[in-house]
């Protein structure tokens, strides 16, 4: 049985030595070293990093995910553990989920004689990013599962805290950037030009009203302008102005007319003002949805392990590309406190290493349950 100095030794040493999406090359190797070791059978699935490992036998199949990417953030905690590559860190946390799934590998390949069914451990590569979850789907690794598990630390609960909700868990995260092309030209003389200027307020205002007028009050929406550029002194009409910014919806149809609503919204405007318009919209990681019979399994095992369980109301406007697993199959994916003083994607962040205390026992339990 693997003892928690171990499982802290392992979080160390994938601490001291991040990898950003799909980099995870030296990650891969030393998580498939700490398998083979403890003699776990490794499933050949083709993906460059990342890696997918089983334990038990039989038909059914659940599956239990971790991600092993760091960020492009230079660490300042100062502590002896920090990163040893410049600009490189595991500020998500993401070293302590990998030493968490590792710690329940071994918890269920003890137990292996008595599983009814087998755990499929998927390590995946590329979550920052949004695309490694869905990368491994189309691997095909999800053929035959009949349910998905992971979850996520989080610094804002005590060690001991444990948070959940059936349904959106997460928001669905998209980009927009928007070029207007107007026609530039001398300042006193806009008769001759086609500003910009004016089309960028209207521009602003106008996405604005689709959260206030468009989605009803019993959902939401977010929509954040977070660039905005044009011109460049006081006495010229520029060519181009361009804003960026999210979108962060709960759910399907609600994130579909906002793209749609931005999409007429500047198409109208083209017209009216007789310029080009061209909106990029791109669809990063969708919400990530809890079955609601498993959400009740995962409260079962949190307070079987002796976590205080909270009930969320809201979803978290953060996103998480787990959503591409659970979109596929049922899945369910909860909130575990790691108390740190600093939040993720933080150059300071330092969760608390006693989350590696609990957090397997939990999925362990879960897995049972989930059979
Ligand atoms: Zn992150
Ligand atoms: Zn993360």
């Amino acid at each position: 049985m693997t003892d928690i100095n171990q499982v802290k030794e392992w979080r160390r040493t994938f601490h001291r030595y991040p990898e950003v999406s799909y980099k995870e090359f030296e990650t891969t190797k030393r998580i498939r070293h700490i398998l083979e070791d403890n003699d776990i059978k490794i499933v050949d699935y083709p993906l460059q990093t990342g890696l997918v490992a089983e334990v038990g036998q039989g038909d059914t199949i659940v599956a239990l995910r971790t991600d092993i990417d760091a960020l492009p953030i230079t660490e300042q905690t100062h502590l002896d553990i920090q990163s040893t590559t410049e600009g490189v860190m595991h500020a998500c946390g993401h070293d302590i989920h990998m030493a968490t799934i590792l710690a329940a590998t071994m918890k269920l390949k003890a137990q292996e004689a008595t599983l009814p069914g087998r755990v499929r451990i998927l390590f995946q590569a590329a979550e920052e990013v949004g695309s490694g979850a869905q990368q491994m789907v189309e691997a095909g690794v999800l053929e035959d599962v009949k349910v998905v598990t992971g979850f996520h630390n989080d610094p804002t609960l005590k060690i001991g805290e444990f948070a959940i909700k059936p349904g959106a868990m997460t928001s669905a995260v998209d980009r927009f950037a928007i070029r207007i092309q107007g026609k530039g030209g001398h300042a006193a003389k806009p008769e001759e030009s086609n500003d910009p200027m004016i089309i960028l307020g209207q521009l602003m205002t106008s996405i604005q009203s689709i959260v206030s007028r468009n989605i009803s009050a019993f959902d939401s929406a977010v929509v954040t302008i977070g660039e905005v550029s044009a011109g460049n002194t006081w006495n010229v009409i520029p060519d181009q102005a361009y804003i960026q910014g999210t979108v962060r919806t709960f759910n399907a149809e609600t994130r579909e007319k906002t793209e749609k609503r931005m999409q007429d919204i500047c198409d109208g405007l083209a017209s009216a003002f007789n310029a080009e318009i061209e909106l990029e919209y791109i669809h990063l990681p969708n919400a990530v949805i809890n079955d609601e019979v498993l959400t009740q399994k995962a409260i079962e095992a949190a307070k079987d392990t002796g976590f205080n369980v909270e009930h969320l109301k809201e979803p978290k406007t953060i996103g998480e590309d787990f959503s591409a697993m659970s979109d596929t199959v049922p899945g369910v994916f909860a909130f575990i406190g790691s108390e740190s003083e600093y939040d993720l994607h933080h150059p300071k962040y330092n969760p608390d290493e006693r989350i590696l205390e609990k957090a397997p026992d939990y999925l362990v339990g879960l897995i049972q349950k989930l059979f």
